[in-house]
């Protein structure tokens, strides 16, 4: 595994800030209210977590929901808290960086009806693209591939941006991470049907057990035909402080057919809720 160094997350930090200057008045939007939360009933309660304003939430498993960026459009990005705030197990879910990619927001909405173990905290967002999510496109507005928009390895092209971080959806995210530090997040995609295994150390490792209880197949090569680069999973696993890692899921599109899950107490559901089940099950069993 990379080791992660303080600086580069801190100077992550500070361009995502700096960058987000740039996108303070999207022009051309008029932004759809994110999707409910299932089973919840929001109250007024207003409250804050890593300085992003939230309210809280009652009713679920998920307590709080904080607005923590927009996207090119203008549309909420929202992240939801479930479990104890300080529990010492971290994990961030993240559905839907391409816009037609269904199974991550589904799979997002299953998770935040689940109770974490007393020592485990999930964070999830059901979509980093909502404005692609909205028409079923693969890019954001600008017309760019988000996962070729981090800060790892960039490389400019006609799909990656102008720079590392120009998206106001990556920056979100990337500030959101930034701050969090989980010790695991997951990028939910689709629809090759693979956990992402490369990368060695604790991310394979964590990845082969995610396999397993998923019951989604481990990929031994790399997802993206050669060296990825600028994307999230491998930025976050060469830059968090707190020794976090990061791997993508590609989900399958039979995503509401029952079949085998390695979930103990759930020998068949649907890949949407096997794999919310497995992101619950190994929260409560990442290495503290
Ligand atoms: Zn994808």
């Amino acid at each position: 595994m990379r080791r992660p160094l303080r600086s580069a997350a801190t100077s992550v930090v500070a361009a995502v800030l700096l960058a987000g200057a740039s996108y303070a008045a999207p022009a051309r939007a008029v932004p759809a209210p994110e999707p409910a939360v299932p089973t919840t009933a929001p109250t007024s309660a207003s409250s804050s977590a890593y300085g992003y304003s939230c309210r809280r939430v009652s009713g679920s498993a998920v307590d709080l929901s904080c607005v923590i960026g927009r996207s090119v459009d203008g549309r909420a990005l929202v992240a939801t808290r479930q479990g104890r705030a300080a529990a010492p197990r971290v994990l961030v879910v993240l559905g839907q960086m391409h816009g037609e990619e269904w199974p991550g927001p589904l799979t997002v909405d299953v998770l935040r009806t689940l109770r974490p173990a007393a020592d485990a905290v999930i964070w999830s967002v059901r979509s980093m693209n909502p404005d692609g999510g909205a028409i079923g496109r693969r890019w954001n507005s600008h017309g760019v591939n988000l996962n070729s928009n981090f800060p790892d390895k960039f490389l400019r092209d006609s799909r990656s941006g102008p720079r590392a971080l120009s998206e106001p959806e990556s920056q979100a995210i990337a500030r959101f991470l930034t701050l969090v530090q989980p010790d695991l997040v997951i990028s939910l995609h689709g629809f090759s049907e693979a956990v992402d295994t490369t990368g060695g150390g604790r991310r394979a490792a964590l990845a082969r057990t995610f396999s397993g209880l998923s019951g989604i197949a481990p990929a031994h090569v790399v997802p993206c035909g050669g060296p990825c680069h600028g994307n999230l999973t491998d930025w976050y696993t060469a830059t968090s402080r707190a020794s976090g890692v990061a791997f993508t899921v590609e989900m399958p599109r039979s995503s509401r057919t029952v079949r085998p899950c390695g979930v103990p107490g759930h020998p068949r559901e649907t890949p949407i809720r096997c794999t919310a089940l497995a992101a619950a099950y190994l929260a409560g069993r990442l290495p503290a």
